[in-house]
């Protein structure tokens, strides 16, 4: 998809720290951290969010959701717990229309969210 931040960030156009990657998910470091710890987990194929998931999509959603504890005991928030985002459309809170989830920890969380 063109213009889309993060489609960009998978082809390498514009820089992200990268902590992971394979053939079809990508995971890089919040540029506006909320605590130690944010990152965000995406599908390099491009879905505006949540809501284009189709059936055939289902195990890309698997593999990203297998990357959330790997990520999570790598960066040391396993044991203490952490919280996992995906923010949808304006109310939801989205501000960048690429699916991504977000895994944010090292500090204590608080609910309900703001
Ligand atoms: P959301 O509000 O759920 O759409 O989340 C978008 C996230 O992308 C925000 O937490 C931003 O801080 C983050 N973000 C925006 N631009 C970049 C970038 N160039 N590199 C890394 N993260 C970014
Ligand atoms: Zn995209």
């Amino acid at each position: 998809m063109t213009n889309c931040l993060f489609c960009k960030i998978a082809a390498k156009e514009i820089p992200g720290k990268i902590v992971y990657e394979d053939d079809d998910v990508l995971a890089f470091q919040d540029i506006h951290p909320q605590a130690p710890v944010h990152l965000l987990l995406i599908p390099k194929k491009h879905f505006d969010s949540i809501l284009a998931i189709g059936d055939k999509d289902l195990p890309l959603l698997t593999h990203l959701m297998k990357l959330i504890p790997k990520l999570a005991k790598e960066h040391g928030l396993a044991e203490a717990g952490f919280r996992t985002v995906i923010n949808t459309g304006p109310k939801g809170g989205q501000t960048v229309y690429h699916l991504h989830l977000h895994l944010i920890g090292g500090r204590q969380m608080t609910w309900p969210p703001g």
